[in-house]
């Protein structure tokens, strides 16, 4: 161990008692510096001593752990003067406290850090390889391959064959999870070791953080219509598009209705009855006229609320059959319906309307019954004139 040059002229021993001595705060500091004879101003010396040895032994290489004297005013919320360290390789024990997370990174340290993630790695791998039978895209049924390709063409690795961990967004989780129950794709052994939780590792994954392998083929010719916006109205039935558009539609005025409710400190409850009336209206009215009606009924209750005509619970148990009563008093009354922004239309319609039904989404202000979208091959509107192009 390096001595100091001003201690260069004691023994072991002597420094030894220097140490102890400082230890004790009986013992004046000018006292010690000049009993040894030691050329240093009294707040020097504790820079100049020595560290100490302490009990414990290093897990790296088993010699024995030092730490530096600990000042006679420390004060430290850290624990820093307590940390301990290894003069033959390094290795440092720190002593955290409160905020403090130092993690040692000496040799010794970042190869055990290395090893464990080999074996971590290797595990997975042990786990996850296997060979996934390989399914044709065109055997899923149309909502699980629409489900599909709203992943591939949400995810940011932007290929067909693996998924990215992605940020939780509306139904990303079910829509994944169903993916996996119909083994259309399945956790990549190449995943990264936080993907993983701790308890039970690595048996149990978090579903967002995982990659994963798809085990779908595409063809050629799938693809390019895929990507042109074509394939879905080529190849299903306009019926079960159209039930699927009605499910999509939906799922999204829910969530918005939900919106508007929590904005106003309401919750929404569904209850079987106003459920099918509410999805009665989607035959009738378009997606815009049902979100004002929503609208309406969010603003009606909240006042209700506010105003102590009443409770929360009861405005959470009538607002969903309401959007239907003020439907019909609205026909009752022939008012005319008001139409909503469509700003706020949910990602997961915007890409069911764009990708699948090859529309733009102001068809939510003109198409949402039934008989209107079987009527879209006559009445076809043609999007694509809203783009110009540049002559030879
Ligand atoms: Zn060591
Ligand atoms: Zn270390």
């Amino acid at each position: 161990m390096e001595i100091n040059e001003k201690l260069k002229h004691l023994t072991e021993t002597q420094i030894e008692e220097v140490v102890t001595m400082y230890m004790d705060k009986s013992i004046k500091i000018s006292d010690i510096l000049s009993k040894y004879n030691i050329d240093v101003k009294p707040g020097g010396l504790l820079k100049i001593l020595p560290p100490v040895r302490t009990n414990d032994v290093c897990v790296i290489c088993g010699e024995f752990l030092y730490k530096n004297i600990e000042a006679r005013t420390a004060y430290s919320y850290s624990g820093e003067q307590r940390d301990r360290f290894c003069l033959n390789c390094g290795h440092k024990e720190y002593a955290n406290n409160g905020w403090r997370r130092k993690k040692c990174d000496c040799n010794g340290c970042k190869a055990i850090e290395m090893m464990e993630y080999e074996r971590k790695k290797n595990e997975i791998r042990k786990t996850y390889e296997k060979e996934n039978d390989r399914i044709d895209f065109a055997e899923l049924i149309l909502a699980d391959q629409i489900k599909l390709i709203y992943l591939l063409f949400n995810n940011s690795f932007h290929n067909t064959s693996q998924i990215a961990p992605m940020e939780v967004k509306e139904n990303w989780i079910e829509y994944i999870n169903r993916m996996i129950e119909i083994k259309a794709i399945s956790v990549s052994p190449e995943s990264e070791i936080e993907a993983f939780c701790e308890e039970d590792f690595p048996n149990k994954y978090y579903v967002a953080k995982v990659d994963y392998d798809v085990n779908v083929i595409f063809d050629e010719t799938t693809l390019h219509k895929i990507n042109n916006n074509t394939y879905f109205l080529e190849y299903s039935e306009k019926e079960e598009l159209i039930s699927l558009f009605k499910q999509y539609i939906y799922n999204d005025l829910i969530i918005r209705f939900e919106e508007m409710l929590e904005a106003r400190r309401l919750q929404l409850h569904i209850s079987e009855n106003a459920n099918n009336r509410f999805i009665e209206l989607i035959d009738k009215i378009s997606y815009t006229q049902i979100l004002a009606l929503c609208n309406r009924v969010a603003v009606f209750f909240s006042d209700k609320v506010l105003i102590g005509d009443m409770t929360k619970s009861v405005a959470k148990n009538a607002a969903l059959l309401n959007v239907s009563k003020f439907y019909d008093r609205a026909v009752e009354s022939e008012w005319t319906l008001n139409h909503a922004e469509i700003d706020y239309v949910g990602r997961e319609l915007r890409f069911f309307i764009e990708k699948v039904l090859n529309k733009d989404i102001t068809i939510l202000k003109d198409v949402a019954s039934v008989e209107n979208l079987k009527n879209w091959s006559k009445r076809e509107i043609d999007y694509s004139k809203r783009i110009g192009y540049a002559e030879d």
